[in-house]
């Protein structure tokens, strides 16, 4: 099997070439490219929405942060840098989502802060306990809301997506009364890549006097939001994705200063105290958004998103939205060309005003090809059960170049049969 020989690209015979050539050097986000570690020049790294590549200045601020303010400066670097580091990067995202600098943080993992913030939200809410989310939102969040609203004796009530690739607007809508304590969904969602409306679902949700979180993990950084010109109350979201954090590296949490007031951290702890150092017995919360951290923050993994942060708000939402759209087009008139015949189907909106960065296509021997894709072609997409494959459109560091080649090596695999000699079924463990 091994001796078939796969072109790596790229592709030049190909009418998509040319055009490719010459985005990428109208691209003013081009040079950004260079800013993160690449071993392989070869490898087409689409997975940035799952962990984002990692930028040259954090590998290169990482051993200063080891040897200096931890070897040498020990506990010392506590009241020089790191108690505010949550606080200070916080306030440097929040531009990023238009939020107040007072009313973002950074805590625990994205998991943890949506719990906090729906059980707060439902504690907050005394007439009514249920919350409403659609069927397509990425599973840890249908676990948290479930446990919050039996917390709080209420229920999820889940509405469901018609097709599996666009979220149900008109039904969330329809589905929203007044037991409806929250709407809790994801901004974009992890599988099709479906853009929500914030604004309409949020006040949909007001009108009915329902609280609102969002999950931004899979639009920051890659879609521009504006928290409080939509009105938003409540949202969290992960550092690791498009924001380039790292692995594991900490959530944001963001409450509105105005529409958050009356929720409360259900899980407090002396972080959130308004004064930790005077180790009272007696809880009283800080009146900052620092009120909503718990405990001691992991300073190695938090670190890294403060330059994440700062190539993100560098490059500009606006430009990064502009490439992401462009790039998801491109895509999608490639693969409409070259792979729709060979039996892929979108599985993503076809309109770029409602896509996120990433792009999936489905086709029934889905896993066979991923295989193919990462041990002989060197792509690296991710695999979502039964049949997705997900394309990762990092704006900052894919270029369209890579957009072309991927699909002419995925037609290439397919076209010689290449991914037939891989296993059918994913193994339970990998
Ligand atoms: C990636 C992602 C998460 C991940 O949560 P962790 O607690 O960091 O593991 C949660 N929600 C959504 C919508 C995501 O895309």
């Amino acid at each position: 099997m091994a001796s078939t020989q796969i072109n790596l690209g790229p592709f030049p015979e190909d009418p998509g070439y040319r055009k490719a050539v010459h985005k990428d050097q109208a691209d003013p986000l081009a040079s950004f490219a260079d800013r993160f570690v690449r071993y392989d020049p070869e490898l087409v790294y689409l997975d940035g929405n799952s962990l984002g590549r990692l930028p040259v200045v954090t590998r290169d601020a990482l051993g200063g942060l080891t040897e200096i303010e931890w070897g040498e400066q020990l506990v010392r670097s506590w009241p020089r840098r790191w108690w505010n580091l949550a606080t200070d990067i916080g306030t440097q995202l929040a531009p990023l989502i238009g939020a107040g600098r007072d009313e973002v943080i950074i805590a625990d993992s994205t998991s943890v802060v949506l719990y906090k913030l729906a059980l707060g939200a439902l504690v907050a809410q005394r007439d009514r306990a249920n919350v409403v989310t659609d069927d397509m939102n990425f599973p840890t969040d249908n676990y948290v809301l479930t446990a919050a609203a039996k917390l709080t004796g209420g229920k999820v009530v889940t509405v469901e997506s018609p097709d599996g690739i666009h979220g149900p607007e008109d039904a969330i809508i329809a589905a929203l009364d007044d037991q409806t304590a929250l709407l809790s969904l994801s901004h974009v969602t992890f599988k099709s890549g479906y853009l929500y409306d914030i604004k309409r679902l949020t006040a949909a949700a007001h009108e009915v006097g329902a609280l609102v979180l969002w999950d931004l993990s899979h639009s920051v950084g890659a879609v521009p939001i504006d928290l409080e010109a939509d009105d938003v109350d409540l949202a969290v979201g992960c550092t690791y994705k498009y924001l380039n954090g790292g692995p594991g590296s900490p959530a944001f949490l963001y409450v509105s200063k105005q529409r958050g007031a009356a929720v409360e951290n259900p899980l407090t702890g002396w972080w959130g105290h308004r004064e930790p150092f005077a180790f009272d017995l007696d809880y009283h919360a800080n009146s900052s958004i620092q009120r909503f951290q718990t405990g001691t923050m992991p300073i190695l993994s938090l670190a890294p998103v403060e330059y994440g942060v700062a190539l993100t708000a560098e490059a500009g939402m606006h430009r990064i939205r502009q490439k992401s759209v462009d790039l998801s087009e491109f895509f999608v008139e490639h693969a409409s060309r070259l792979l729709m015949p060979l039996g892929f189907k979108l599985a993503s909106p076809e309109s770029a005003a409602k896509r996120g960065s990433h792009v999936s296509l489905r086709h029934p021997q889905a896993w066979q090809i991923v295989q193919a894709m990462i041990e002989r072609a060197k792509i690296v997409p991710d695999f979502r059960e039964p049949d997705n494959i997900r394309f990762g459109l990092a704006p900052l560091y894919t270029s369209f170049r890579d957009v072309h080649t991927t699909i002419g090596r995925i037609a290439e695999i397919v076209l010689k049969d290449l991914h037939l000699g891989y296993p059918q079924h994913r193994d339970s463990v990998t």
